[in-house]
């Protein structure tokens, strides 16, 4: 059994994600602080235990057979500002940030309002979002100095160009043994009216274009991006809009994403998934790739 204070065991995943969708965890560890969750990674590894981190649950997808191992929730939320600099644990909740930097004048985190998502989650992913002009994209990256991670058992401080950031990537994806522990963001001063006027403009955007989550549960976008094209586009020439599978259907509002109409299970979202792919491939040639990570046995 794993020497970890407060473990559970059997513990449905489902409400830990955006999707509400999913089964138990064989093991269950929430670690509030940086110490519990180095030392939950290297006991779930010295006794040859599968972990998976687990942030606010918005970019996955739990099979309904669950996760065989230890589920570590992160909830080291810890920031502190230091100037114009601001440090975070990888478990704090980026609006958290936003608030926060609000507060104080500094800008560059309200890009990403609305999206829900830890800190941990956020690099792995490279967060995204359109820019104010809605003609480019900014990432996260672009405010990230350095971090603090955890390599093969090491702490180590790496600089920016570590994480190896690209689209919907970064080394996060290629490298099972680095977890992030702490991420130093570097911001601007700005007004704070016009922090607060971005903030708003993005969500009116967001809820104008993409189905919210007290609306219908989801993760987001189920395929990556296919420059200059689109790959919601591509799902909705395909006539997809309103198909649907058991509880899982095809977004009216954005083709891109697959919703939770109440009772969907895991199997119902991977057949719509297939199925969306078979057809975007036959009727157009395009290969739509999910961007969301599958979880557990399905
Ligand atoms: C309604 C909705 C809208 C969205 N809109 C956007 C959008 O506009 N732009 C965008 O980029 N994304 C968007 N997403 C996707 C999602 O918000 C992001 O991918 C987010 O970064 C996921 O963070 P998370 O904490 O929820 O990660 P989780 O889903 O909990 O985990 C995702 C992956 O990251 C890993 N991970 C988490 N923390 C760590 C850590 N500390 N160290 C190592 N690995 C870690 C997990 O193990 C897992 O593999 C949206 C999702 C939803 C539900």
């Amino acid at each position: 059994m794993l020497n970890l204070r407060d473990i559970k065991s059997n513990v449905s995943l489902a409400p830990y994600t955006t999707y509400k969708i999913g089964g138990k965890a064989d093991y269950f560890f929430t670690a509030r602080n940086k110490t519990d969750l180095i030392f939950a990674i290297k006991e779930a590894k010295t006794r040859q235990i599968s972990i998976f981190i687990l942030g606010t649950g918005a970019n996955i997808l739990v099979g309904d057979k669950g996760f065989r191992g230890l589920v570590i929730h992160n909830k080291t939320e810890n920031i502190k500002f230091d100037i114009n600099f601001l440090i975070a644990e990888s478990g704090a909740v980026v609006s958290d940030l936003i608030d926060a930097c609000v507060e104080k004048g500094l800008s560059g985190l309200e890009h990403f309002a609305g999206i829900p998502s830890s800190v941990g989650g956020a690099i792995r992913q490279n967060l995204h979002f359109l820019s104010p002009d809605r003609r480019s994209t900014i990432f996260i990256e672009s405010v990230v100095k350095e971090g603090l991670v955890l390599e093969k058992g090491k702490e180590m401080r790496v600089g920016k160009e570590y994480f190896r950031f690209g689209y919907d990537d970064s080394i996060l994806h290629h490298d099972k043994d680095v977890f992030v522990l702490e991420i130093t963001f570097e911001l601007e001063k700005r007004d704070r009216n016009l922090i607060k006027n971005q903030i708003e403009e993005n969500l009116k955007w967001r809820n104008e274009k993409q189905p919210q989550l007290w609306e219908f549960p989801s993760c987001g976008s189920v395929f990556k991006k296919i420059e200059g094209i689109g790959a919601g586009r591509l799902i909705d020439k395909c006539g997809l809009k309103g198909k649907q599978i058991g509880g899982a259907c095809v977004s009216e509002k954005h083709a891109n994403y697959i919703v939770n109409m109440g009772k969907a299970t895991a199997e119902n979202v991977r057949d719509l998934i297939n199925i969306v792919q078979k057809t975007v491939l036959e009727q157009t040639g395009f290969k739509l790739e999910p961007e969301i990570d599958f979880i557990g046995e399905f």
